[in-house]
């Protein structure tokens, strides 16, 4: 297939499906990860598209703004850093990056994601309570971990501010609780199942620390 065929059903697929990742692109094309890199850098010059991290999104998710840099923080705010979904109240989990200001994820599931792909970066992590929408510190979170409440990304991954209203969610809708550090540990186990290149965008934001193993402190309170 010649560049600008493939470089048009690129498009087409990109704008069907919203995002793609680099390993989704040389997988379809049959292409190599440097070729893939170059059809979206030439795209990206076109206005076409825009670059995140491990992949594009398609540019009219980014409409009204005028693109002034690649990095993923300048889409639209409100939208997940990870998965482009968009934040809902009861969900949203913050992270405070070094240097940077307030990043938002559609739910803990991302947020935790994007804390295992930078740990030594997060200054702090903010979580909110499924039931009443408050935030509080991730740190003093429960997380009920792959119970069958699933309102956002898969494994569900819920923050309640009270251990009591933990322990009776999880009792009706399973799941197991944990801290934080749980939360993390049962991320990465996750992502080991998913074979790599599957375009999975937690995965793919976790390719970046698979060398920076994270500390584990057991799974179960
Ligand atoms: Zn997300
Ligand atoms: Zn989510």
């Amino acid at each position: 297939m010649k560049g600008t065929e493939r470089r048009r059903e690129l498009l087409a697929w990109l704008e069907a499906k919203e995002s793609l990742s680099l390993a989704e692109i040389v997988a379809r094309f049959g292409v190599s990860k440097m070729t893939a890199h170059r059809d979206l850098d030439i795209l990206e010059k076109r206005q076409a598209l825009k670059r995140i991290h491990g992949g594009a999104i398609a540019s009219k998710k980014s409409e009204g703004i005028i693109p002034t840099t690649i990095d993923p923080a300048a889409r639209r705010r409100d939208d997940c850093l990870i998965c482009q979904r968009p934040v809902s109240q009861h969900l949203l989990y913050s992270l405070t990056t070094i240097g940077s200001d307030q990043r938002p994820y559609c739910c803990p599931h991302c947020g935790v994601s994007a804390q295992l792909a930078n740990p030594e970066q997060t200054a702090m992590a903010m979580a909110t309570d499924f039931l009443t929408g408050r935030p509080h510190p991730a740190q003093h979170s429960w997380f009920v971990l792959g119970s069958v409440v699933v309102p956002c990304c898969h494994p569900s991954m819920l923050t309640f501010e009270d251990e009591a209203m933990a322990r009776r969610f999880q009792t009706g809708f399973g799941g197991r609780l944990g801290r934080l550090s749980n939360a993390l540990a049962y991320l990465q186990d996750e992502m080991r199942l998913h074979h790599e290149g599957s375009g999975c965008p937690h995965c793919a934001a976790a390719d970046v620390s698979k060398e920076n193993e994270q500390q584990r402190e057991g799974r179960d309170p």
